[in-house]
C-alpha cells in the first residue's frame, strides 16, 4: 500500500514569498541562559498558580505552576537554580497579562528525577492522558491549546481521523521542518501514541510540498517501522494558510468544521509535529515540556534554528543569531502573517514561541476601502473581511456575528492582500472579543 497519497491542495489563500532561509540551517542547542521567566500561563486555558516563590531552590523539570481546572497546563523550571522574584507579562494565545516566576541558574542544570515507565507501549490511555498532562504539553503550532484535551474528546465525539500538522504554511518558520528531519522517528513514535489515546481509523501526515526531504524521510521511516505502516503522508501545495486547523481539515478531508466550532465536531484531532515529539519525550525518556525548537530569522545576522530552554529571554537568543541587523525594530513572535509584535527583549520564549522574526517595519497608514474584492478572494473560510471590518469599526458586533465572524482563522490573508493596508485582522480580533465579554456578561 502507498505511503504517499496524491498531492492535494487548498483552493483559497494568500500567495507569499515563501522566505524560509533557515530551512537548511540544522537545529543547535542554545547555551543555557543564567536567568528564565516561566509565566504561569503558556497556553490557552487557567492560568496555573505558582507553587515557588522567591528563594525556593528548584530543579530543572520540577513543576512550578499547576491548576486544578481541566483546560490548563502545568509549567516547570526550566533551568535548575533558586526563584529569585517574579512579575507579570502578556501570555501571547490570549493576549492577557499573566504572572511569572524567574529562575536564577545554579549553572549546574540539575534535573529531578525522571520517571520513566517500565513499558511505555503498553501504558493505558488513562495513563498516557495523566502523564502529557503532568508533561505540561500544548499545541506547539503556536496555538498552544492543552494537548491532554484533545486526547480526550467528550464521548459523544467519535474521532475517526488523526491529522498530524507538519505543514508549517508561515512564511520564514522552519523549527517543524527541522523537527520532522532531525527527529522524524520521534515525531511518529509520539503520533502513535496519539493514536493508540484517540483509535482513530485513518491518520495522516499533512505536509506541503516546498518540504520534499521531510516527506522522503518520513515516508522512508514509515516504511521500515513495524508500528506506523498504516500512516499516510498527504503532501500539500504550499500555499497561505494550508496548516490552519480547518482548512488543513477540508483540504484532507473535505469537512467543513461547523462555526464556533472544534476539529472533534467533525470527528477530527489535528496535533502539531513539535507536540508529537514532546509527547514521545514524555512517555519515553519521562521529560516535561522544558525546551523547543525556535525559528530566528529575518533581520538578524546570522538566522538559525535552535533548541531553547522554555523562559529565555528573547535577547539571548537573538545575540546568539549574531545579533539584529541596523535599521531593524520590530520582533514578531511566529511568522509575520499570524504572529504577534514585541518590543520587549526581555520577553520569554513560551510554549508557543515556534519563530523570533526581526524586521524592520515602517509606519503604515491605513486608507479607506477602495472595495478592490481582494480580501474576499483569499478569504480560506469564505468570509466577507471588508464588512467585517465595517461592522468591528462600527461597533456592530452582532451584525458581525451574524456574518459568521467567529469562523474566521486569522490567518491574516486578507490583511496581506489589502491595498489600502487596512489592519483587517485587528478589527476582527476586537470584534470576536468583544462578544465574548457580551456573553460572559449574560
Ligand atoms: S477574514 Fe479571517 S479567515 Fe478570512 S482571510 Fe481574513 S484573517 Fe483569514
Ligand atoms: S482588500 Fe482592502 S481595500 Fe480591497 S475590499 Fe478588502 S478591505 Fe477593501
Amino acid at each position: 500500500m502507498d505511503i504517499r497519497l496524491k498531492l492535494t491542495g487548498a483552493r483559497r489563500g494568500a500567495k507569499v514569498p515563501e522566505s524560509k532561509i533557515t530551512a537548511g540551517s540544522p537545529i543547535e542547542p542554545l547555551p543555557l541562559p543564567e536567568k528564565v521567566i516561566i509565566p504561569m500561563q503558556q497556553h490557552i486555558g487557567a492560568e496555573n498558580a505558582p507553587l515557588a516563590s522567591r528563594g525556593t531552590e528548584v530543579l530543572t523539570g520540577q513543576k512550578i505552576g499547576e491548576s486544578e481546572k481541566f483546560i490548563s497546563a502545568p509549567v516547570h523550571a526550566t533551568l535548575s537554580g533558586e526563584i529569585s522574584g517574579g512579575s507579570v507579562v502578556i501570555n501571547p494565545p490570549t493576549g492577557e497579562l499573566t504572572k511569572t516566576l524567574a529562575i536564577t541558574s545554579d549553572g549546574a542544570d540539575k534535573w529531578v528525577e525522571l520517571t520513566i515507565a517500565k513499558d511505555p507501549k503498553s501504558l493505558s490511555v488513562k495513563k498516557i492522558i495523566e502523564m502529557v498532562k503532568e508533561a505540561g504539553i500544548v499545541g506547539m503550532g503556536g496555538a498552544a491549546f492543552p494537548t491532554h484535551v484533545k486526547l480526550q474528546p467528550p464521548k459523544d465525539k467519535k474521532i475517526d481521523s488523526v491529522i498530524l500538522n507538519g505543514c508549517e504554511c508561515e512564511p520564514f518558520v522552519t523549527a517543524d521542518h527541522r523537527i520532522m528531519l532531525e527527529y522524524g522517528e520521534q515525531v511518529l513514535s509520539g503520533l502513535n501514541i496519539i493514536r493508540k489515546a484517540l483509535a482513530p481509523q485513518n491518520v495522516y501526515i499533512g505536509i506541503e510540498d516546498n518540504k520534499e526531504d521531510a516527506i522522503e524521510h518520513l515516508e522512508e521511516l514509515i516504511s521500515k517501522s513495524d508500528f506506523a505502516r498504516d500512516f499516510k503522508i498527504v503532501p500539500l501545495k504550499s500555499q497561505y494558510p494550508t496548516g490552519a486547523e480547518k482548512t488543513l481539515i477540508e483540504v484532507i478531508l473535505g469537512r467543513e468544521v461547523p462555526i464556533g466550532g472544534l476539529p472533534m465536531d467533525v470527528g477530527v484531532v489535528v496535533q502539531n509535529v513539535g507536540t508529537a515529539k514532546a509527547i514521545h519525550d514524555t512517555i519515553f525518556e519521562g521529560k516535561p515540556l522544558v525546551e523547543r525548537v525556535v525559528t530566528v530569522t529575518g533581520a538578524v545576522k546570522q538566522p538559525k534554528n535552535l533548541l531553547v530552554r522554555i523562559g529565555t529571554p528573547l535577547r539571548n537568543l537573538i545575540e546568539y543569531c549574531g545579533g539584529m541587523e541596523e535599521g531593524a525594530n520590530e520582533i514578531i513572535l511566529g511568522g509575520p502573517m499570524m504572529g504577534i509584535a514585541h518590543f520587549d527583549l526581555d520577553f520569554p520564549v513560551t510554549k508557543g514561541t515556534s519563530c523570533v522574526l526581526v524586521r524592520e517595519s515602517a509606519p503604515v497608514k491605513e486608507q479607506e476601502c477602495i472595495s478592490c474584492g481582494r480580501c474576499l478572494g483569499v478569504c480560506p473560510m469564505r468570509l466577507m473581511p471588508t464588512l467585517l471590518t465595517k461592522y468591528a469599526k462600527t461597533g456592530r458586533y452582532d451584525a458581525a456575528e451574524e456574518a459568521y465572524v467567529n469562523n474566521c482563522v486569522e490567518c491574516g490573508s486578507c490583511a496581506y492582500a489589502c491595498p489600502a493596508r487596512i489592519p483587517i485582522v485587528q478589527y476582527i480580533k476586537v470584534a470576536k472579543k468583544e462578544l465574548v465579554k457580551r456573553k460572559a456578561n449574560k
